[in-house]
């Protein structure tokens, strides 16, 4: 397997990045996953502004995002495969422990993972941890994921792949890594962006390709839902069958498999939407 880091493809076994590195000691990086469909990223070019979006939020220097093509295109080529994960990560670089990040300039790795077909449908559950819709890094993609990790641990136990949040007004919000998409009354809505959600890629065409309202929901609009599922990179758009204990009926209703459909024709015919 080989990676891109220091401006090279490397071997995943040998490339190293300091213990130094600001992404590592506070957690001062941003990511992106993109899909790689027989090596073909989808989606590029939307995922490089949100990452050079993410970067100056955290005040990182504007990532090079020709190199970062370029990094994208070398490892795909490097490592083929049907479906897989491209992960970009850009960080603050090395720094001498108690100093400011950035002495060395930022660090810049993408790899590339297999990406397992996910079933059709899934179960989620609430969880009683809120998103903060004011913070510093309310909808910047950054490495510091720690919350999200123990939010999908507590979904795992209770055999969901998802954990969703409402925010601090007790709006829902979002997954740990996926936007949601109800259905009430026979219509489609997914709460707005001010609602603290990450301005998810596969949310966004969602949006545009099945006009979808962008509505702000009470949490408890999960106990009433005819329909509800998930956006993300990895899931395209995924079906709920079940939230926390209640069975969903219209577990791949009509309007989720519309939005299914829709997604997969549009998607497979333009790469770079
Ligand atoms: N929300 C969060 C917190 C995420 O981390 C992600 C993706 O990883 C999403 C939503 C979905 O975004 P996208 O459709 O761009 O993958």
């Amino acid at each position: 397997m080989k990676i891109w880091l220091d401006g090279g493809l490397q071997d995943i076994e040998s490339a190293r990045v300091s213990v130094l590195d600001h992404g590592l000691t506070v957690g001062d990086g941003v990511f992106e996953t993109v899909k790689a469909v027989d090596g073909r990223p989808f989606a590029l070019t939307r995922h490089l502004d949100r990452l050079a979006r993410s970067a100056g939020g955290l005040g990182l220097p504007e990532p090079d995002l020709d190199e970062v093509r370029r990094a994208c295109a070398a490892v795909v080529e490097a490592n083929p495969m049907p479906l897989g994960r491209l992960r970009i990560t850009y960080t603050g670089g090395v720094s001498p422990l108690g100093s400011d990040r950035g002495e060395h300039g930022p660090t810049l790795v993408v790899a590339l993972g297999e990406s397992p077909r996910r079933p059709d449908s899934t179960a989620v559950i609430t969880v009683p941890w809120t998103r903060n819709e004011r913070g510093a890094l309310t909808g910047l993609k950054t490495t510091s994921y720690a919350e999200n990790v123990v939010a999908l641990a507590r979904a795992r136990e209770q055999g969901a792949s998802e954990a969703l949040f409402a925010n601090t007004v007790g709006q829902l919000c979002e997954g740990t890594g996926s936007n949601v998409f109800v259905v009430v009354d026979g219509e489609l809505h997914t709460p707005p962006i001010a609602s603290g959600c990450l301005a998810g890629i596969t949310r966004a065409l969602t949006v545009a390709w099945t006009g979808a309202k962008e509505t702000d929901l009470p949490l408890d609009v999960l106990e009433r839902a005819e329909e509800v599922f998930l956006t993300s990179t990895l899931r395209d758009v995924q079906a709920v069958h079940r939230v926390d204990s209640r069975e969903l009926p219209g577990a791949r209703g009509p309007v989720t498999a519309k939005a299914m459909r829709i997604f997969d024709e549009r998607a497979g015919n333009d790469l770079d939407p």
